[in-house]
């Protein structure tokens, strides 16, 4: 099938071709790609490759594992079980320490849990936690870094976004020559300004809010949010779960200038090419140039159609 999710269909020969075949978006966006897995109570896991970044980690699919970096949104199930698989299959297969970022109030639990795991698998498997909070940046490299933002999803839950960092020479001193500028530089003048610019934001579970002024987010060259509901009849359930509605959206896009928009976590009750028509209906195809469904496999390249046979739909945690 390709039109769509149809939860409550499945034939023994699906499962069978299911069984060894995981099943994921892969989106090519300019200089990055976009791989993931992300739909409502069931798992999220969304990686940007070139920059050795996964937001969340889902249930760890196998292609989770070759980020260095984890950036772990919040502590629903859907986004955070994979955790301890993939750093103690990080271990077993010889790569080096995974590390996870994560909102400051999980370290602890999440600590005593990776413990237990180093018990249980009496494997004394390597991990850095990262305690990341609202605001901070978190430097990888020199011209690299990884802000948490605040979202709101009840709890502590962030967004992340991803910095590319440079220094860049004040427009004053624009023609004055190289032994120049070192002579300045040598004498303690500030001859260059700090360029951030970010490259990829993900916003993770959230409801509308102040997340969505600040400029990572606004001017991300790729934002990844997520929009859990598109019915009317969803309202409520959106705004239980403190999810986007497609309400919502509308009503935030003219403020997003992001050259991509990858929307994600779409619950399983609305098929993604329904609620890709919804949001077209609601806003143009102008519009829809730069707007791009994670799960819309057929839009992708590389990537088979949505598995058809799935969970029923989690009213709860998502
Ligand atoms: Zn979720
Ligand atoms: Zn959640």
């Amino acid at each position: 099938m390709t039109n769509g999710i149809h939860p409550h269909y499945t034939s023994p020969a699906m499962v069978d071709r299911q069984f060894l075949v995981q099943r994921f978006g892969k989106i090519p966006l300019g200089m990055y790609s976009v791989v993931g897995y992300s739909v409502a109570g069931e798992e999220t896991v969304v990686q940007v490759p070139e920059l050795n970044v996964c937001f969340d980690i889902g249930r760890c699919p196998y292609f989770a594992l070759t980020s260095d970096i984890i950036c772990i949104t919040h502590g629903h199930m859907d986004h955070i079980a994979g955790v301890p698989y993939y750093l103690s299959q990080r271990y077993f297969q010889g790569m080096k320490p995974g590390t996870v970022m994560l909102p400051r109030e999980l370290i602890g639990p999440v600590d005593a849990m990776l413990r237990g795991w180093r018990q249980i698998e009496r494997q004394n498997t390597p991990y850095t936690l990262i305690p990341m909070e609202a605001g901070h940046l978190h430097e990888v490299r020199r011209d690299f870094g990884i802000r948490a933002i605040a979202t709101h999803h009840g709890g502590s839950s962030l967004a992340y976004a991803l910095i590319n960092i440079r220094e860049k020479l004040k427009q004053e001193y624009f023609g004055k020559a190289g032994p120049e500028l070192a002579k300045m530089r040598k004498e303690g003048v500030e001859i260059q300004y700090r360029l951030e610019v970010p490259l990829v934001t993900f916003l993770g579970d959230t409801t509308a809010g102040a997340v969505f002024d600040h400029p990572d987010v606004q001017n991300a060259e790729i934002l990844i949010t997520e929009i859990t509901f598109f019915d009317p009849t969803h309202k409520s359930k959106a705004k239980a779960g403190k999810h986007l509605h497609i309400d919502a959206f509308v009503e935030l896009l003219p403020k997003l200038k992001n050259k991509w928009i990858l929307v994600s976590h779409v619950t399983r009750r609305t098929a993604i090419r329904r609620a890709r028509k919804m949001l077209a209906k609601r806003i143009g195809e102008e519009q829809m140039q730069r707007i791009l469904f994670l799960m819309d496999f057929e839009g992708s390249r590389e990537a088979g159609e949505i598995e058809e046979a799935g969970p029923p739909p989690a009213d709860t945690a998502e």
